[in-house]
């Protein structure tokens, strides 16, 4: 289908992410995507995410291109210096599902032309439902989560009546869990969703739980996830089950690329929430080809120093090249040994943040040491860079054991010690004795990936059915 065929200038559709970057970018991805076919998009975010991409997202350019976008915001009920991140994340969510709904429910009612629908965050479930009830506007619940652990998340309570949970203590956590139906046998205990660590009454029974919340979509009129089928279809058969509609139009920076590319109007602009270094771009341009591993732990998650310098030693020894993101708000600490300072200035280069998706698109990257969020798994697979998972919590338990086990592009660091020989001795293996085996799997999966954005593919279709099916609820 051609974007006029779908060009709607009535259609007019809210768009609610959590307000951190994995959600935001990815979320404003479709609302671009949509306002390039002339939808009119209102996308609702907190007044902390508007100023940071005001101030290092390039939003001007992103307004100008798409002069149907428009932004409203709230506050997030949080003090100004709160960090908003690591664990103190939870207190956004709480604060959100606090203070959101009076705030969310104005810029709704007053939204023009008429709001045709709400696309809120999945993991806001209740919230956003609740809301969109409440104002009478059918609701679509948006997951940036891969369509494997948004099941898992699903299955909780099943897990729970079939004994499969609660975990028993540290020796468990090699059991492998047989009743996840699409992925029978392929997660042990310690792959399950962090949260799952924990008993069942923190699990289950809480409102706002992941477990809670996930349930709240079978109240959505539809899905949208961040995946393709080519990649997580025998799971998407599953959930097709309890949710029959269900669109996958991922990956959504390569859909978003591959549709800006055949809108010669349209110029790229970043969606960051922090300031971009483009500096290690230049670096990686003198780099051998596939020579450099891209070292990054994503947005939220914080390492302590003795972790980071455990990771540095391990850089290091290794005698690779690396290109490392040590975010401002974790600490690198002041005093950084001789041999590492050496080391870096040979073969490392350091960034507070890159242009993720260009650095890992880039013919010097060969390798990326990951926290395994799923926007990350996704721009890696998308560019076919194999992978050390690191996860620290939350979904990237999953995603890690995905891709080592059923992708087979990299490695499951899961669990152990954070020790430089081990770092040392990944790397290697990724980026020496196994690099072919990883990097052909790598390179098959871009293709499927990249093939599944093109007109011919599924992500395309499927999102051209979303907009669609958007346009029917309108009428
Ligand atoms: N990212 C980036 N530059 C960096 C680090 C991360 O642009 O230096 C982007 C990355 O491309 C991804 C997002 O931040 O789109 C992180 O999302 P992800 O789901 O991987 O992890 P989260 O930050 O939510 O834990």
């Amino acid at each position: 289908m051609k974007a006029e065929e779908t060009t709607d200038t009535h259609t007019h559709v809210v768009i609610f992410p959590c307000p951190v970057q994995g959600h935001v970018s990815t979320m404003l991805k479709l609302a671009q995507l949509l306002s390039l076919h002339r939808f009119h998009i209102t996308f609702i975010t907190t007044d902390c995410i508007h100023h940071r991409l005001h101030r290092f997202g390039d939003i001007q350019a992103l307004l100008q291109t798409h002069p149907t976008l428009q932004f409203k915001t709230f506050p997030d009920g949080l003090p100004h210096n709160h960090p908003r991140s690591g664990e103190s994340l939870v207190d956004l969510f709480h604060s959100i599902n606090l203070h959101a709904k009076p705030h969310i429910k104005h810029i709704v009612l007053s939204a023009k032309p008429t709001l045709t629908c709400f696309i809120g965050d999945g993991v806001f479930g209740a919230l956003t439902v609740d809301v969109a009830n409440e104002v009478s506007i059918p609701i679509i619940h948006f997951r940036t989560i891969s369509a494997s652990c948004f099941w898992t998340y699903f299955c909780v309570p099943k897990l729970f009546q079939s004994n499969q949970l609660p975990i028993r203590g540290d020796e468990d956590m090699d059991r492998v869990i047989t009743c996840i139906p699409g992925m029978e046998n392929v997660f042990r205990c310690r792959d399950l969703p962090s949260f799952c660590r924990g008993t069942e009454s923190d699990i289950v029974f809480p409102m706002n739980s992941m477990a809670f919340e996930t349930r709240e979509t079978l109240r959505a009129r539809a899905l949208i996830l961040n995946t393709f089928e080519d990649l997580e279809g025998s799971v998407l058969s599953q959930i097709r089950l309890h949710f029959p509609r269900v669109f996958t139009i991922g990956p959504l920076h390569a859909q978003l690329n591959s549709r800006q590319d055949s809108n010669p109007e349209t110029t790229p602009s970043t969606n960051c929430v922090w300031e971009v270094d483009r500096s290690c771009v230049t670096w990686l341009d003198s780099q051998p080809l596939k020579s450099v591993i891209y070292v990054s732990f994503g947005s939220i998650a914080t390492v302590t120093r003795e972790k980071l310098l455990e990771i540095w030693y391990g850089l290091v020894k290794s005698k690779k090249r690396f290109l490392w993101v040590v975010r401002h708000d974790m600490d690198g600490g002041d005093r950084v040994p001789a041999e590492l300072e050496e080391g870096t200035k040979e073969r490392g280069f350091i960034v507070g943040w890159a242009p993720q998706e260009e650095v890992l698109a880039h013919k010097a990257v060969g390798g990326f040491l990951t926290h395994s969020g799923w926007n990350s798994t996704l721009e890696s697979l998308a560019a076919g860079v194999p992978m050390i998972c690191w996860p620290a919590f939350g979904d990237q338990h999953v995603n890690s054991r995905f891709v080592s086990e059923v992708c087979k592009v990299g490695l499951d660091m899961k669990d152990v010690a954070c020790d430089r020989d081990i770092v040392e001795r990944m790397v290697n293996d990724l980026m020496g004795h196994r690099r072919e085996e990883f990097l052909n799997s790598a390179e098959a999966l871009a293709l499927l990936a990249n093939q599944s954005v093109s007109p011919a593919g599924s992500s395309y279709s499927h999102l051209d059915h979303l907009m669609h099916y958007i346009k029917s609820l309108g009428q």
